[in-house]
């Protein structure tokens, strides 16, 4: 049995089902979750769908039918038949979540990282696929079910989202083809693009306008980078979740070929985003630095201040480019 037919039998034989996003849930976690969450509840599953942190829930994904299903991860039912982690290279990438997770009958991870753990009882893990939603979306597709135009539009969502708006090097005919499938659907495709792309705060406007002023260049490595920290969070009134593509504005600087950003969470650890361009594969240098990711997009949090961080950051690229 091919993976997807595994998958899709576990999906048939389980009552109770627990699924979840990642820590930090960006479009393509968001969008697979309440995509599958809907179309389980509508084969009659019991379903408990939760974020790991559920208020850091970003705001520009508040349109996404399905919301109301979001269970408070603390209320979290342990002894399901089978949990489901969407995009999540490693157990830890569930956060909180990782003991319900392990006290579940079965274990479904569906992602496409290159770096997955291939952590669960059943893996459909792709490096190929554009984002785990159009992993979501062939599970659906083999197995015969419906796609409902709001289904179709959580999973566009995601497939927008992880290839930056199908400009990566993760776009690939295929994806274009679920996308036209899911447009098909009923994806309502200008109304992602808006709500995701066009409606941002102002108060979110204000604090690009601070991390662009701030970005300095090391022109011998490519690198680029700029930093938030809470006391500008404080002052413009803007939360890190909305924060999510401001790193696209460091990457399309010319004559870089890394960039990152540098952000202060709530506790004083900083969570690095990094971006590459061009042939440079940013993947293997945040896992260096105790994370991971993608080829041209990936991360990791260090302990360290900012100061530090950068300069660690620098220490690497500099061993990476020798
Ligand atoms: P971000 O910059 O936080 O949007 O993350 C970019 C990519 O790196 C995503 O594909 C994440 O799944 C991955 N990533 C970020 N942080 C980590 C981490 N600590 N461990 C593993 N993967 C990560
Ligand atoms: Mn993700
Ligand atoms: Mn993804």
């Amino acid at each position: 049995m091919g993976d997807i037919e595994t998958a899709i039998s576990a999906l048939t034989e389980a009552d109770t089902i627990s699924l979840s996003s990642h820590v930090n849930p960006d479009g393509d976690s968001v969008g697979s979750l309440l995509g599958m969450a809907m179309i389980l509840q509508g084969r009659g599953k019991s379903i408990y769908a939760c974020m790991p942190e559920p208020l850091k829930f970003p705001p520009q994904y508040d349109f996404l039918p399905g919301r109301e299903l979001l269970a408070d991860p603390d209320n979290q039912v342990k002894d399901v038949d089978l949990f489901i982690a969407l995009d999540c290279s490693n157990r830890e990438r569930l956060g909180p979540l990782q003991q319900c997770a392990e006290r579940a009958a079965r274990m479904l991870n569906i992602d496409h990282h290159e770096d997955n753990r291939l952590y669960g009882d059943i893996n459909l893990v792709d490096e190929h696929a554009s984002s785990t939603s159009e992993l979501v979306y062939r599970v659906i597709k083999a197995a015969g079910w419906e796609i409902d135009p709001d289904v179709a539009t959580c999973l566009y969502t995601g497939m927008v989202t992880d290839t930056g708006r199908f400009e990566h090097r993760n776009t690939s005919p295929e994806t274009f083809a679920v996308a036209s499938e899911l447009a098909q659907a009923g994806a309502d495709i200008s109304r992602v693009i808006k709500e995701v792309y066009d409606s941002q705060s102002l108060a979110y406007t204000h604090l690009m306008g601070l991390a662009l002023r701030r970005i300095e260049v090391i022109e011998d490595l490519g690198f680029a980078y700029s930093f938030i920290t809470q006391r500008d969070l404080a002052e413009t009134g803007a939360t890190l979740p909305e924060t999510e593509d401001l790193i696209d504005h460091l990457r399309s600087i010319r004559g870089t070929k890394v960039v990152a950003l540098f952000k202060e969470l709530a506790d004083g650890k900083i969570r690095v985003s990094l971006r590459s361009r061009d042939a440079y594969e940013i993947g293997p240098v945040a896992r260096v630095m105790g994370g991971g990711g993608h080829a041209m997009a990936a991360g990791y949090t260090s302990d360290n201040n900012i100061e530090e961080s950068i300069s660690d950051l620098v220490q690497e690229l500099r061993k990476h480019q020798a």
